[in-house]
């Protein structure tokens, strides 16, 4: 099987041919000779119609994914048009967008494996350059915005990622429906300001159709859902909701100890902590005993313990 024959099963664009496949004089990447087909008119990149051919640019190398450790490269002379709209211009070629030099289909490789491996990773595999790998996703990236539908966002969420070293934090949107999952937006740090763009940018007919959003305890994000979104239904993350609540129960139970050092009462709440942080199940049986000691007082730690928002907590284990 020649090459010209896979390459037109993989990648054929009506009005090109491929001509010949070669070695380079390196030997090390091959080249394959791109000419318009017999009859069919180059497409202006103004206005996306045929036009009428004006003259040839000089031949231009596009790269192509790579086949068996060998760059593959397609070469081609672009023709001008002059076109009766938009007068001369380079003709529109499917593969490529004209900026790049890397073929439409190479970038998407590309990218694709830079969702698995670093862009490092990425280009020392395929032979080619970081500044490729970083040219390739911000194509697609762009690619994806402008052909992006936000209608029919039903449920959100929002989250922080720290980066770099220190308390930088970026702020993610994500759309969390039944089937759609992706990242919406992303903005610098986690403040009121960052989380209302999102809001900006999808308008707020789209953000009176939010039924549900997900987001933790961080106040500015709790502040703006309370402002963009208050028709919709706000879970909160179980994980900060059990955080909060462990954190007030400490605060009651090391205000206590106190109190009780002060009164001269012995230490009783002292290496209490866990007894009544962890749940019934996972105490030893000297953390049970020192919880039955503890509930013979009456202390508020105790009473925190036992309130009904702890009680859900402990008692529905399995539905949390
Ligand atoms: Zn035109």
């Amino acid at each position: 099987m020649e090459l010209i024959t896979i390459l037109n099963h993989c990648h054929r664009h009506r009005g090109f041919v491929y001509q010949h496949a070669r070695f380079a004089a390196d030997q090390r990447s091959i080249e394959v000779d791109v000419r318009p087909r017999a009859g069919s008119a180059a497409i202006c990149s103004g206005c996306h119609q045929p036009a009428p051919g004006y003259d040839h640019l000089p031949q231009r190398r596009f790269e192509f994914i790579p086949l068996w450790g060998f760059l593959v490269f397609l070469l081609y002379r672009m023709r001008r048009v002059e076109c009766r709209n938009c007068g001369v211009l380079v003709e529109e070629v499917p593969w490529c967008d004209g900026k790049h030099q890397l073929t439409r289909a190479y970038m998407l490789f590309l990218a694709r494996w830079a969702r698995k491996l670093s862009w490092k990773e990425t280009a020392e595999s395929f032979h080619t350059s970081w500044d490729k790998v970083c040219d390739a996703v911000e194509y697609v990236v762009g690619w994806g915005l402008q052909h992006r539908t936000l209608q029919s966002i039903r449920a959100i969420g929002v989250d922080e990622i720290q980066y770099a070293k220190g308390h930088k934090y970026l702020t993610l949107v994500y759309q969390i429906d039944q089937g759609i999952t992706r990242l919406l937006w992303v903005g610098k740090e986690r403040t009121l300001e960052s989380f209302q763009g999102f809001f900006t940018v999808i308008g707020d007919q789209l953000a009176a159709q939010i039924e549900f959003v997900c987001s933790d305890m961080w106040q500015p994000y709790l502040d703006v859902i309370r402002q963009k979104c208050s028709q919709a239904l706000h879970i909160l993350d179980r994980f900060h909701i059990v955080a909060k609540m462990n954190k007030a129960l400490d605060e009651v139970r090391a205000a206590e100890s106190r109190k009780m050092a002060r009164e001269g009462h012995e230490p009783l709440l002292k290496k209490s902590r866990w007894c009544v942080l962890k749940r019934k199940q996972n105490l030893t049986s000297q953390q049970n005993i020192r919880l039955r000691e503890l509930l013979r007082y009456n202390l508020q730690t105790v009473r925190a313990y036992l309130s009904p928002e702890t009680c859900l907590w402990w008692s529905r284990d399995r539905v949390w």
